[in-house]
């Protein structure tokens, strides 16, 4: 069953996206050739309890960390290590925090240092790709209008779209119903109403769709050993249409002013 959040669970939901979109935006500023991925996950740890909230993956299913770091062929759900991250990598940050109850979700894909342009467009396309599928999520849409939405824009860039993984509803627990897929078909599944909040997060590789798991029993890589990107936002469908949760301060007032113009 999906939970349509009251005007209360709403405001919990804002405070928590802000909370994690500013962890989110530290972690994108601190991503430089050297610094290593324990150094980000041990950053964010510290955020997140510092502003009163949990780590909501510490535990999660016995996930060790309170970020995914997945670095170039590394899909989602990448351990935290010491190694220092090198110019040319691409590295994927997914965080949540649970905060009055109420969880936000958000990734970003972030350069090391200089990228080629093949890496670059696959990082650009993939939050172009997140963009569609958010102005999908409006009331009387369906669920298969997201998944189109964003299977429509990468496959013409010819990326493998990752199906072994989706986003989600988001609300007191990281995941609810329903699952979002990356790819569907317009007007089918379950019909989208207003106080839905939902976690949409693409995942494109340069080469093959399909994925493997590491013997860690986490870490997800692409087959081919091939690049993949991640961008992920929580939002909530209002009758306006939708508002992404996970924007700090900064990028709320940004787009506040933006559409006043
Ligand atoms: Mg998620």
């Amino acid at each position: 069953m999906i939970f349509a959040k009251s005007a209360k669970d709403l405001d919990k939901m804002r405070a928590v996206g802000e909370l994690i979109a500013e962890v989110r935006e530290a972690l994108r500023a601190m991503v430089a050739p050297g610094i290593s991925t324990l150094e980000l996950n041990n950053a964010a740890d510290k955020m997140i309890r510092d502003a009163g909230a949990i780590p909501t993956f510490i535990g999660y299913h016995g996930f060790p960390y309170a970020i995914c770091a997945s670095v170039n062929h590394e899909i989602v759900h990448g351990f935290s290590k010491p190694d220092p991250l090198k110019d040319g990598d691409i590295i994927s940050l997914d965080m949540a925090a649970t905060y009055q109850g109420f969880v936000g979700d958000t990734a970003t894909t972030v350069p090391v240092g200089t990228i080629s342009e093949d890496l670059a467009q696959l990082i650009r396309v993939t939050e172009e790709c997140l963009a569609y599928g958010i102005e999908a999520s409006c009331v009387n849409n369906r669920i298969g209008d997201i998944g189109w939405a964003v299977q429509q824009h990468a496959e013409k860039f010819g990326y493998g779209i990752v199906r072994d993984y989706t986003g989600h509803g988001i609300g007191r627990n990281m995941h609810e119903a329903p699952q979002i897929p990356n790819y569907g078909r317009p007007g089918t599944k379950e019909k989208i109403r207003a106080g839905y909040c939902f976690a949409i997060e693409p995942m494109l590789n340069i080469g093959t769709a399909d994925t493997r798991t590491l013997s860690d029993k986490w870490t997800v890589v692409t087959a081919d050993g091939k690049p993949s990107a991640h961008a992920e936002h929580t939002l909530a469908v209002t009758p306006d249409g939708p508002e992404v949760l996970t924007l700090t301060k900064e990028q709320k007032s940004r787009q506040k002013a933006a559409s006043a113009t």
